[in-house]
Protein backbone atom coordinates (compact mmCIF):
# COMPACT_ATOMS: atom_id res chain seq x y z
CA UNK A 1 0.00 0.00 0.00
CA UNK A 2 1.33 3.62 -0.91
CA UNK A 3 -0.83 6.64 -0.31
CA UNK A 4 -0.25 9.52 -2.52
CA UNK A 5 -0.38 13.65 -1.87
CA UNK A 6 -3.97 14.14 -2.10
CA UNK A 7 -4.44 17.74 -3.37
CA UNK A 8 -8.34 17.27 -3.99
CA UNK A 9 -10.03 19.97 -2.41
CA UNK A 10 -13.02 18.21 -0.88
CA UNK A 11 -13.43 15.55 0.19
CA UNK A 12 -9.73 15.59 1.40
CA UNK A 13 -6.59 14.70 2.63
CA UNK A 14 -6.64 13.54 6.58
CA UNK A 15 -4.20 13.12 8.66
CA UNK A 16 -2.61 9.70 8.49
CA UNK A 17 -1.72 8.87 12.40
CA UNK A 18 -6.06 9.34 12.38
CA UNK A 19 -6.93 6.47 9.97
CA UNK A 20 -4.59 4.51 11.45
CA UNK A 21 -6.37 4.88 14.48
CA UNK A 22 -9.78 4.72 13.06
CA UNK A 23 -8.60 1.51 11.42
CA UNK A 24 -7.47 -0.09 15.06
CA UNK A 25 -10.37 1.42 16.39
CA UNK A 26 -12.90 0.12 13.98
CA UNK A 27 -14.52 -3.34 14.88
CA UNK A 28 -14.05 -3.03 18.88
CA UNK A 29 -13.88 1.10 19.73
CA UNK A 30 -12.01 1.20 23.17
CA UNK A 31 -13.28 -2.56 24.38
CA UNK A 32 -16.96 -1.80 23.67
CA UNK A 33 -16.75 -4.55 21.31
CA UNK A 34 -18.18 -2.81 18.50
CA UNK A 35 -17.75 -0.44 16.11
CA UNK A 36 -17.92 3.57 16.90
CA UNK A 37 -20.72 3.20 13.32
CA UNK A 38 -22.75 0.49 15.62
CA UNK A 39 -23.42 2.31 18.54
CA UNK A 40 -26.65 4.25 19.75
CA UNK A 41 -26.12 8.14 19.86
CA UNK A 42 -27.60 8.02 22.94
CA UNK A 43 -24.96 5.74 24.48
CA UNK A 44 -22.20 6.51 27.37
CA UNK A 45 -19.62 5.72 24.80
CA UNK A 46 -20.99 7.83 21.82
CA UNK A 47 -21.67 10.32 24.43
CA UNK A 48 -18.14 10.74 25.75
CA UNK A 49 -16.43 11.10 22.20
CA UNK A 50 -19.47 13.78 21.30
CA UNK A 51 -18.84 15.77 24.77
CA UNK A 52 -14.83 15.37 24.08
CA UNK A 53 -14.97 16.35 20.42
CA UNK A 54 -16.70 19.76 21.32
CA UNK A 55 -14.56 20.44 24.34
CA UNK A 56 -11.61 19.89 21.90
CA UNK A 57 -12.87 21.67 18.83
CA UNK A 58 -13.88 24.93 21.76
CA UNK A 59 -10.22 24.82 23.00
CA UNK A 60 -8.68 24.76 19.60
CA UNK A 61 -10.51 27.65 18.10
CA UNK A 62 -10.96 28.93 21.44
CA UNK A 63 -14.40 29.62 21.45
CA UNK A 64 -16.10 32.00 23.83
CA UNK A 65 -18.87 30.41 27.05
CA UNK A 66 -21.58 32.55 25.23
CA UNK A 67 -21.41 30.44 21.77
CA UNK A 68 -22.85 27.17 21.10
CA UNK A 69 -20.88 24.70 19.02
CA UNK A 70 -23.21 23.23 16.91
CA UNK A 71 -22.87 19.36 15.14
CA UNK A 72 -25.32 18.97 12.39
CA UNK A 73 -26.27 17.75 8.69
CA UNK A 74 -27.11 19.70 5.48
CA UNK A 75 -23.53 20.95 4.86
CA UNK A 76 -22.44 24.29 4.27
CA UNK A 77 -25.01 24.58 1.32
CA UNK A 78 -27.55 23.57 4.03
CA UNK A 79 -26.23 26.78 6.05
CA UNK A 80 -26.80 29.14 3.20
CA UNK A 81 -30.41 28.78 3.72
CA UNK A 82 -30.75 28.13 7.66
CA UNK A 83 -28.72 31.11 8.24
CA UNK A 84 -31.16 33.55 7.00
CA UNK A 85 -34.22 31.38 8.51
CA UNK A 86 -32.42 31.41 11.66
CA UNK A 87 -31.07 35.58 11.87
CA UNK A 88 -33.18 37.37 9.01
CA UNK A 89 -36.84 38.14 9.92
CA UNK A 90 -39.56 37.66 7.50
CA UNK A 91 -39.41 40.95 5.40
CA UNK A 92 -35.81 41.52 6.50
CA UNK A 93 -32.25 41.96 4.88
CA UNK A 94 -28.81 41.15 5.02
CA UNK A 95 -25.57 42.16 3.36
CA UNK A 96 -23.20 39.60 1.52
CA UNK A 97 -19.56 40.36 0.35
CA UNK A 98 -19.15 37.74 -2.54
CA UNK A 99 -15.37 37.54 -3.32
CA UNK A 100 -16.06 34.26 -5.56
CA UNK A 101 -18.16 31.07 -6.27
CA UNK A 102 -19.22 30.11 -2.73
CA UNK A 103 -20.36 33.68 -2.11
CA UNK A 104 -22.37 33.83 -5.59
CA UNK A 105 -24.13 30.55 -4.10
CA UNK A 106 -24.83 32.04 -0.53
CA UNK A 107 -26.77 35.12 -1.63
CA UNK A 108 -28.73 33.53 -4.23
CA UNK A 109 -29.96 31.06 -1.75
CA UNK A 110 -30.62 33.82 1.10
CA UNK A 111 -32.44 35.56 -1.82
CA UNK A 112 -34.98 33.36 -1.28
CA UNK A 113 -35.91 34.23 1.98
CA UNK A 114 -35.58 38.12 2.13
CA UNK A 115 -33.13 40.95 0.59
CA UNK A 116 -29.74 39.94 0.04
CA UNK A 117 -28.03 42.72 -0.34
CA UNK A 118 -24.63 42.56 -2.46
CA UNK A 119 -22.24 44.89 0.08
CA UNK A 120 -19.39 44.19 -1.64
CA UNK A 121 -18.63 42.03 -5.02
CA UNK A 122 -16.02 42.68 -7.68
CA UNK A 123 -16.55 43.95 -10.89
CA UNK A 124 -17.70 41.24 -13.53
CA UNK A 125 -17.09 38.47 -11.06
CA UNK A 126 -13.84 38.64 -11.77
CA UNK A 127 -12.49 37.24 -8.52
CA UNK A 128 -9.30 37.95 -7.68
CA UNK A 129 -9.57 40.29 -5.41
CA UNK A 130 -10.99 41.39 -2.18
CA UNK A 131 -12.83 44.76 -2.92
CA UNK A 132 -11.25 47.18 -0.19
CA UNK A 133 -13.28 47.47 3.13
CA UNK A 134 -13.78 51.72 2.34
CA UNK A 135 -15.91 50.20 -0.75
CA UNK A 136 -18.63 47.93 1.02
CA UNK A 137 -21.67 49.16 1.40
CA UNK A 138 -23.22 48.08 4.49
CA UNK A 139 -26.67 48.72 5.79
CA UNK A 140 -26.71 49.04 9.79
CA UNK A 141 -30.02 47.68 10.11
CA UNK A 142 -29.21 44.58 7.78
CA UNK A 143 -29.69 41.34 10.28
CA UNK A 144 -26.58 40.07 9.10
CA UNK A 145 -23.23 40.48 7.16
CA UNK A 146 -22.26 37.29 5.21
CA UNK A 147 -18.70 36.42 3.92
CA UNK A 148 -16.59 33.74 2.83
CA UNK A 149 -13.08 33.83 4.55
CA UNK A 150 -11.51 31.68 2.12
CA UNK A 151 -12.83 31.07 -1.46
CA UNK A 152 -12.55 27.51 -2.28
CA UNK A 153 -12.57 28.22 -6.02
CA UNK A 154 -10.92 31.04 -6.61
CA UNK A 155 -8.36 30.80 -3.67
CA UNK A 156 -8.84 34.08 -2.07
CA UNK A 157 -8.44 34.08 1.34
CA UNK A 158 -9.33 37.38 3.89
CA UNK A 159 -6.44 37.15 6.37
CA UNK A 160 -8.19 39.07 8.83
CA UNK A 161 -12.30 39.07 9.65
CA UNK A 162 -13.29 42.40 8.58
CA UNK A 163 -14.85 44.77 11.17
CA UNK A 164 -18.75 45.25 10.29
CA UNK A 165 -19.45 47.26 13.81
CA UNK A 166 -22.20 45.94 15.57
CA UNK A 167 -24.06 43.67 12.67
CA UNK A 168 -23.39 40.12 13.53
CA UNK A 169 -20.91 39.01 11.22
CA UNK A 170 -21.52 35.24 9.59
CA UNK A 171 -18.81 33.03 8.19
CA UNK A 172 -18.45 30.02 5.85
CA UNK A 173 -15.45 28.62 7.18
CA UNK A 174 -15.71 25.43 4.98
CA UNK A 175 -11.93 25.87 3.78
CA UNK A 176 -10.17 27.55 6.46
CA UNK A 177 -11.44 26.38 9.53
CA UNK A 178 -8.65 24.79 12.07
CA UNK A 179 -6.05 26.36 9.79
CA UNK A 180 -5.23 29.31 11.89
CA UNK A 181 -6.68 30.86 14.74
CA UNK A 182 -9.59 32.62 14.48
CA UNK A 183 -11.13 35.15 17.04
CA UNK A 184 -14.76 33.67 17.44
CA UNK A 185 -15.65 36.44 19.46
CA UNK A 186 -15.30 38.84 16.44
CA UNK A 187 -18.44 36.89 14.65
CA UNK A 188 -22.02 36.07 15.45
CA UNK A 189 -21.91 32.61 13.28
CA UNK A 190 -19.34 30.59 11.98
CA UNK A 191 -20.25 27.45 10.07
CA UNK A 192 -18.01 24.70 7.94
CA UNK A 193 -18.67 21.42 6.45
CA UNK A 194 -16.25 18.93 7.69
CA UNK A 195 -14.52 17.69 4.73
CA UNK A 196 -12.06 20.34 3.54
CA UNK A 197 -10.09 20.65 6.79
CA UNK A 198 -11.75 19.14 9.70
CA UNK A 199 -12.76 15.69 8.76
CA UNK A 200 -14.74 13.30 6.78
CA UNK A 201 -18.17 14.49 4.73
CA UNK A 202 -21.49 14.47 6.28
CA UNK A 203 -20.99 16.87 9.30
CA UNK A 204 -21.56 20.40 9.60
CA UNK A 205 -20.57 22.61 12.35
CA UNK A 206 -22.06 25.53 13.33
CA UNK A 207 -20.60 27.59 16.15
CA UNK A 208 -23.01 30.78 16.92
CA UNK A 209 -23.28 33.60 19.44
CA UNK A 210 -26.05 33.03 22.66
CA UNK A 211 -28.13 35.99 21.66
CA UNK A 212 -28.86 34.93 18.09
CA UNK A 213 -30.42 31.71 18.80
CA UNK A 214 -34.33 31.87 18.98
CA UNK A 215 -35.00 34.00 16.70
CA UNK A 216 -36.05 31.55 13.85
CA UNK A 217 -38.87 31.80 11.59
CA UNK A 218 -41.44 29.60 12.58
CA UNK A 219 -41.57 27.67 9.51
CA UNK A 220 -37.80 26.21 9.90
CA UNK A 221 -37.39 22.98 9.97
CA UNK A 222 -36.80 21.78 13.63
CA UNK A 223 -33.65 19.88 12.89
CA UNK A 224 -31.92 23.20 11.47
CA UNK A 225 -33.46 25.34 14.32
CA UNK A 226 -30.29 26.67 16.44
CA UNK A 227 -32.17 27.04 19.62
CA UNK A 228 -34.27 23.31 18.78
CA UNK A 229 -30.71 21.51 18.62
CA UNK A 230 -28.84 23.74 20.80
CA UNK A 231 -31.20 22.50 23.85
CA UNK A 232 -30.85 18.89 22.03
CA UNK A 233 -27.33 18.85 22.28
CA UNK A 234 -27.28 18.64 18.29
CA UNK A 235 -29.06 14.97 19.01
CA UNK A 236 -32.49 16.21 18.22
CA UNK A 237 -32.35 13.51 15.70
CA UNK A 238 -29.60 10.82 14.93
CA UNK A 239 -26.91 12.80 14.02
CA UNK A 240 -23.81 12.15 12.11
CA UNK A 241 -22.06 9.89 14.35
CA UNK A 242 -18.29 8.76 12.56
CA UNK A 243 -17.66 12.34 10.75
CA UNK A 244 -18.50 13.21 14.11
CA UNK A 245 -16.06 10.79 15.86
CA UNK A 246 -13.43 10.82 12.81
CA UNK A 247 -13.18 14.63 13.37
CA UNK A 248 -12.95 14.17 17.18
CA UNK A 249 -9.42 12.39 16.32
CA UNK A 250 -8.46 15.24 13.80
CA UNK A 251 -9.17 17.85 16.21
CA UNK A 252 -7.17 15.82 19.05
CA UNK A 253 -4.47 15.45 16.57
CA UNK A 254 -4.41 19.16 15.90
CA UNK A 255 -3.79 19.60 19.77
CA UNK A 256 -0.76 17.14 19.35
CA UNK A 257 0.67 19.64 16.86
CA UNK A 258 0.50 22.60 18.79
CA UNK A 259 -2.93 23.66 17.98
CA UNK A 260 -3.97 26.37 15.37
CA UNK A 261 -0.69 28.36 15.75
CA UNK A 262 1.94 25.44 14.98
CA UNK A 263 -0.45 24.86 11.74
CA UNK A 264 -0.78 28.91 10.89
CA UNK A 265 2.70 28.94 10.66
CA UNK A 266 3.20 25.50 8.61
CA UNK A 267 0.14 26.39 6.64
CA UNK A 268 1.71 29.97 5.96
CA UNK A 269 5.02 28.50 4.98
CA UNK A 270 3.60 25.06 2.54
CA UNK A 271 1.56 28.21 0.80
CA UNK A 272 4.72 30.87 0.40
CA UNK A 273 7.00 27.95 -0.89
CA UNK A 274 4.08 27.16 -3.69
CA UNK A 275 3.61 31.17 -4.82
CA UNK A 276 7.25 31.83 -4.35
CA UNK A 277 8.00 29.15 -7.15
CA UNK A 278 5.07 30.01 -9.04
CA UNK A 279 5.87 33.68 -9.06
CA UNK A 280 9.47 32.99 -9.94
CA UNK A 281 8.92 30.99 -12.90
CA UNK A 282 6.92 32.53 -15.96
CA UNK A 283 5.89 29.62 -16.96
CA UNK A 284 3.33 29.38 -14.64
CA UNK A 285 0.86 32.29 -12.80
CA UNK A 286 -1.52 33.30 -10.35
CA UNK A 287 -4.06 35.44 -10.70
CA UNK A 288 -4.95 36.38 -7.16
CA UNK A 289 -3.80 39.79 -5.60
CA UNK A 290 -0.60 38.75 -3.35
CA UNK A 291 -2.17 40.16 -0.06
CA UNK A 292 -5.67 38.23 -1.10
CA UNK A 293 -3.86 34.67 -1.86
CA UNK A 294 -5.25 31.45 0.16
CA UNK A 295 -3.11 29.19 2.02
CA UNK A 296 -5.79 26.36 1.35
CA UNK A 297 -6.44 26.31 -1.95
CA UNK A 298 -3.89 27.73 -4.51
CA UNK A 299 -4.90 28.35 -7.80
CA UNK A 300 -2.39 28.35 -10.93
CA UNK A 301 -2.57 28.89 -15.04
CA UNK A 302 -0.56 27.79 -17.73
CA UNK A 303 -0.04 30.08 -20.64
CA UNK A 304 -0.82 27.44 -23.13
CA UNK A 305 -4.14 25.69 -21.34
CA UNK A 306 -3.56 22.75 -23.17
CA UNK A 307 -0.95 21.53 -21.40
CA UNK A 308 -3.44 21.18 -18.64
CA UNK A 309 -4.45 17.99 -19.39
CA UNK A 310 -1.02 16.50 -19.96
CA UNK A 311 0.12 18.55 -16.25
CA UNK A 312 -2.63 16.77 -14.47
CA UNK A 313 -2.19 13.26 -15.99
CA UNK A 314 1.49 13.19 -15.18
CA UNK A 315 0.49 14.64 -11.74
CA UNK A 316 -1.67 11.95 -11.05
CA UNK A 317 0.48 9.04 -12.23
CA UNK A 318 3.49 10.58 -9.98
CA UNK A 319 1.05 10.04 -6.58
CA UNK A 320 -0.22 13.62 -6.92
CA UNK A 321 -4.51 13.74 -7.56
CA UNK A 322 -6.69 15.72 -7.16
CA UNK A 323 -5.11 19.09 -8.93
CA UNK A 324 -7.63 19.73 -11.49
CA UNK A 325 -8.94 23.45 -10.84
CA UNK A 326 -12.78 23.45 -10.13
CA UNK A 327 -15.10 23.41 -13.43
CA UNK A 328 -16.16 26.78 -13.11
CA UNK A 329 -12.49 28.03 -13.78
CA UNK A 330 -9.92 25.64 -15.27
CA UNK A 331 -6.68 25.47 -14.77
CA UNK A 332 -5.39 24.09 -11.79
CA UNK A 333 -5.64 24.15 -8.35
CA UNK A 334 -3.58 22.51 -5.15
CA UNK A 335 -5.27 22.43 -2.38
CA UNK A 336 -3.09 22.26 1.11
CA UNK A 337 -5.19 21.40 3.84
CA UNK A 338 -3.63 21.35 7.26
CA UNK A 339 -2.99 17.22 6.65
CA UNK A 340 -0.61 18.02 3.42
CA UNK A 341 2.63 17.73 4.82
CA UNK A 342 5.63 19.99 3.60
CA UNK A 343 6.97 17.38 1.80
CA UNK A 344 4.10 16.59 -0.63
CA UNK A 345 4.10 20.63 -1.36
CA UNK A 346 7.85 20.34 -2.32
CA UNK A 347 7.14 17.10 -4.27
CA UNK A 348 4.53 19.24 -6.39
CA UNK A 349 7.13 22.39 -6.47
CA UNK A 350 9.90 19.10 -8.44
CA UNK A 351 7.14 17.78 -10.26
CA UNK A 352 6.39 21.60 -11.68
CA UNK A 353 9.83 22.48 -12.26
CA UNK A 354 10.45 18.80 -14.28
CA UNK A 355 7.29 19.70 -16.18
CA UNK A 356 8.58 22.83 -17.47
CA UNK A 357 11.86 21.25 -18.69
CA UNK A 358 9.74 18.91 -21.18
CA UNK A 359 7.61 21.19 -22.12
CA UNK A 360 8.99 25.17 -21.23
C1 LIG B 1 -17.08 23.17 -0.22
C2 LIG B 1 -17.65 24.47 0.17
C3 LIG B 1 -19.03 24.67 0.30
C4 LIG B 1 -20.03 23.57 0.02
O1 LIG B 1 -19.99 22.69 1.06
P1 LIG B 1 -21.06 21.50 1.23
O2 LIG B 1 -20.72 20.99 2.58
O3 LIG B 1 -20.78 20.54 0.12
O4 LIG B 1 -22.39 22.08 1.14
C5 LIG B 1 -19.48 25.91 0.69
N1 LIG B 1 -18.63 26.91 0.95
C6 LIG B 1 -17.29 26.77 0.84
C7 LIG B 1 -16.40 27.92 1.14
C8 LIG B 1 -16.77 25.55 0.45
O5 LIG B 1 -15.44 25.39 0.34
Amino acid sequence: MSRVFNFSAGPATLPEAVLEQVRDDLLDWRGNGMSVMEMSHRDKAFMSIAEEAEADLRKLLNVPDNYKVLFLQGGATGQFAFVPLNLMPEGGSADYVVTGSWGKKAIKEAAKYGTANTAARPADDVFNHIPARSEWKLDPKASYVHYTPNETIEGVEFHQAPNVGEVPLVGDFSSTILSRPVNVAQHGVIYAGAQKNAGPAGLTMVIVRDDLIGNARASTPSIFDYKAVAEADSMLNTPPCFAWYVSGLVFKWLLDQGGLDAMAERNHRKAQMLYDYIDSEPFYANPVAPADRSWMNVTFTMANAELDKPFIEGATKAGMPGLKGHRSVGGMRASIYNAMPEVGVQSLIDYMKEFVRQHG
